[in-house]
């Protein structure tokens, strides 16, 4: 390993900032990997007395981590702390911390070192045009689902082998020096996932996933009138999505008249495929957009679906979603003030 000495700056050799978007463990392979060094070796000299890599050590900003990686590089406190997860406090949600709910992200379901669930998405193209692979943290959360730049629905495995991605684990098998592949490689049949085919998305898929995007960026206002926040909304957003796949034998009729259920593969949202949570975040967005006109338009058809199962589990009572729901559709039918001047 060139140059590394902790407590003198700037210490690591072949430095590089992260790129755009990228996820803090996609930075430290490659920042490890440019040094000549594997990622496991780089980790150990760091942080000796941690153990990483079976956690999920984007989640969080740990002290420990901005610590030594500030002493030892001269990247910014703000560009570190946004690769992680909980920089998307105050978008994603209120506050997204190490303890809190996963809502929104997706679990990567680690055993020991090994990740068995599809927690890391990719965008093959976005890789094949990346002068070094490396993988985006939006490819993180549950609203993804396809590439607004290239136009094509992320993947969620390897296509050759199936199996999720870990690239953290293709150093595996060289003892001592980096491997000679790149991020982009799978790390159990070495496929180059960034030579497979993604599947094109149409343009209503497109202009979806770049609304949820701006909305998280904060570069769209959420489309509900007088609130702030991208999570006053997105909270809600994912409330429509769980009643649209939930178990509840009340909601069935709601689900069958907006959505193909087949499809449907568990009642948590996190761990549907890519295909089943793009249906389901667009007639969610379709539910919420002219708020509340096109809600109570499709709630007219199902008079019996009453508030308290329309508010059942709800996390975040934000009173622009409560107050609606609580004046409009308490009890049954007959109660409902918005319809005779929707209908
Ligand atoms: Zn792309
Ligand atoms: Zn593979």
């Amino acid at each position: 390993m060139k140059n590394l000495k902790i407590g003198k700056r700037p210490i690591w050799g072949a430095y590089q900032a992260p790129l755009p978007d990228e996820l803090f463990s996609s930075w430290l392979c490659r920042t490890a990997y440019n040094q000549g060094t594997k990622v496991q070796s780089f980790c150990h000299i760091l942080w000796p007395n941690e153990t990483f890599w079976n956690r999920d050590i984007d989640r969080f900003f740990y002290p420990i981590v901005k610590d030594v990686v500030l002493r030892c590089c001269p990247l910014d406190e703000k560009s570190l702390h946004d690769t992680f997860l909980s920089a998307y406090s105050g978008s994603l949600r209120e506050n997204v911390g190490y303890k809190n709910n996963n809502i929104w992200i997706l679990p990567l379901g680690i055993y020991h070192r090994l990740r068995t669930k599809r927690g890391m998405l990719f965008c093959p193209n976005c890789l094949k045009q990346d002068p070094q692979p490396y993988f985006r943290r939006k490819w993180r959360l549950a609203l993804s689902f396809c590439c607004p730049c290239c136009g094509v629905l992320l993947l969620d495995a390897c296509p050759n082998c199936n199996r999720p991605v870990n690239f953290f684990r293709t150093e595996m098998g060289s003892r001592n020096a980096p491997p000679d592949y790149e991020l982009s490689v799978c790390y159990y049949c070495r496929s180059e996932l960034k030579n497979s085919k993604g599947s094109t998305v149409g343009p209503e898929l497109i202009a979806l996933q770049k609304m949820i995007y701006d909305i998280l960026d904060r570069t769209l206002c959420p489309p509900i009138t007088h609130i702030s926040y991208p999570f006053q909304y997105l909270d809600i957003l994912h409330h429509i999505c769980r009643l649209l796949i939930s178990r509840s034998p009340m909601l069935t009729g709601l689900q069958d008249s907006l959505l193909r259920r087949t499809m449907v593969r568990t009642n948590i949202f996190e761990e549907n495929t890519v295909q089943v949570r793009a249906q389901v975040l667009k007639t969610a967005t379709d539910m919420l957009n002219d708020w509340p006109y096109a809600f109570a338009k499709i709630m007219a058809n199902h008079p019996r679906l009453k508030s308290a199962w329309l508010l059942k589990d709800l996390r975040e009572r934000h009173f622009w979603f409560t107050s609606i729901i609580k004046e409009n559709f308490y009890v049954n039918n007959r109660n409902r003030k918005l319809l005779p001047n929707l209908a």
